[in-house]
């Protein structure tokens, strides 16, 4: 599939330490090809393709350290932007109700979305209406009901013998007086696209002007979604997507070119038959899974929770001046040990996951217990200076925190090197606020 064939590809560059402009055009026609096979769109490829190589075979990135991991950067920044940049929202109105237009084929998951949609935003404290728009397809209507009486939201329905404009217009004045805020129109799809089908949903955006008009695809269609979305967009201005059938083998070339042919954003994705199957869409977070980059976002969002900023700029000062001493190390280390277990925080770092060689490495929280215990041993004097730790006091050390001398040495050199990297940081280029973690 892409994302194991990309990463595959990004293995590779990963492992060069140098790189050279063949190398690059190489790993680019790697890529090029599996979004192809993904059923992106040709185009679409082309000019992403184009992209990153104008920015990848640059001299910063071919000069940087790590090289490969600037290309894999680059693309990763593309392809987010590619998929519309940041998480797209719901249009909500100033004056109630908001008004969300469903449209798309047949079988698309307009009736399942607007159920998710429905239990989402009643989930975030809004009062939705549900409103049974398809007069066509036989229990259209039933199937509806269903989704309502399970979510314990009401259904507007006016029978399949009423015209779907009066039906969107009379669900108006039912939500005013069900003190409902927010109305999911559902409304009829065909197998293809077919100018009485469009005609009419004009028709019903005209009556009612939702704030907001969600087309529905299935991603397993791939390209024909794309030209689906294009359809609709012409006639209706749709204001985004929902891509569902995404827990499906869907290859991707739905939610990587839908953005760049319409112009307008995927805002959500179903990814299963169940009502809580329902997901935001992340640009950046969707780009990252594909990559295989990890869940770096999670880790961040969780490290912004636990560390302290104050303390962090504190440090971090210490840090330029060289005066970071074992006591900030401790401090830092509780810090860290404040955001979860550590085998945890490791799994979310790209490619430790995985990585064979770390599998058998136990990343004990006895470990850090340790060196609590022996730092908490010192005396200040020692934690601010550890060149004065001689053979005595290390002894002094072990017994008193309860450990080895080999404990205590391993953790002065450790603490050593951390100090080496610190030093070698600052006199490049430690950009002010990003400070990094000693291990
Ligand atoms: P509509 O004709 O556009 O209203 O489509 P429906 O809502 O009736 O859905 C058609 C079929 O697709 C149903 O069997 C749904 O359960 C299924 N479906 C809808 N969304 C998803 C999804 O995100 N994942 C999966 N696996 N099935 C879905
Ligand atoms: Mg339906």
């Amino acid at each position: 599939n892409l994302a194991e064939k990309l990463q595959d590809t990004f293995d590779k560059l990963r492992g060069k330490g140098k790189l050279n402009e063949k190398d690059v055009k190489a790993a680019l026609k790697e890529v090029k090809m599996a979004l192809l096979e993904a059923d992106v769109n040709y185009k679409v490829v082309k000019k992403f393709i184009n992209k990153i190589e104008e920015r990848a075979v640059g001299k910063e990135v071919m000069e940087s350290l790590t090289p490969g991991q600037h290309v894999i950067k680059i693309v990763n920044e593309e392809m987010q932007e590619l998929m519309g940049g940041s998480k797209e929202e719901i249009a909500i109105s100033s004056e109630p109700p908001t008004i969300i237009m469903m449209a798309g084929l047949q079988g698309s998951g307009k009736t399942t979305s607007a159920g998710k949609l429905a239990r989402k935003f009643a989930k975030d404290g809004k009062k939705p209406l549900l409103v049974a728009g398809d007069v066509y397809r036989p229990a259209a209507i039933r199937q509806l009901q269903v989704l309502g009486e399970r979510l314990e939201i009401p259904v507007f329905s006016m029978g399949d013998d009423s015209d779907p404009v009066d039906i969107a217009r009379g669900s108006i004045n039912y939500a005013a007086s069900h003190n409902c805020d927010l109305i999911i129109l559902d409304t009829a799809g065909r197998l293809h696209i077919d100018q009485e089908m469009m005609a009419e949903l004009e028709e019903v955006k005209a009556a009612v002007e939702p704030d907001e008009i969600l087309l529905v695809v299935d991603a397993m269609t791939g390209q024909d979604a794309v030209n689906v979305a294009k359809n609709f967009d012409q006639r209706l201005d749709i204001n985004g997507v929902i891509l569902t059938k995404m827990d499906g083998d869907a290859r991707g070339g739905a939610a990587l070119s839908i953005k760049a042919i319409t112009g307008k954003p995927i805002k959500f994705a179903g990814t299963g038959e169940k009502l809580a199957d329902l997901e935001e869409f992340h640009p950046d977070r969707m780009a990252s899974r594909i990559l295989g980059m990890g869940d770096v976002l999670s880790l961040i969002e969780k490290a912004e929770k636990s560390i302290d900023k104050e303390k962090a700029a504190a440090l971090e000062e210490k840090l330029r001046k060289n005066e970071f001493t074992l006591e900030d190390f401790m401090e830092q280390m509780d810090q860290v040990r404040n955001m979860g277990p550590m085998d945890e925080l490791l799994g979310m770092i790209p490619g430790i996951g995985e990585a064979k060689q770390l599998k058998n490495l136990q990343v004990d929280d006895k470990q850090l217990d340790h060196i609590e215990a022996i730092i908490s041993s010192m005396t200040p004097g020692e934690r601010r200076d550890p060149e004065v730790i001689n053979g005595s006091r290390r002894k002094r050390i072990a017994l008193g925190s309860g450990t080895s001398i080999q404990d205590v040495n391993r953790l002065l050199k450790q603490f050593k090197q951390t100090k080496k990297m610190m030093k070698q940081l600052n006199s490049g280029k430690m950009k002010k606020g990003g400070f990094k973690l000693p291990f």
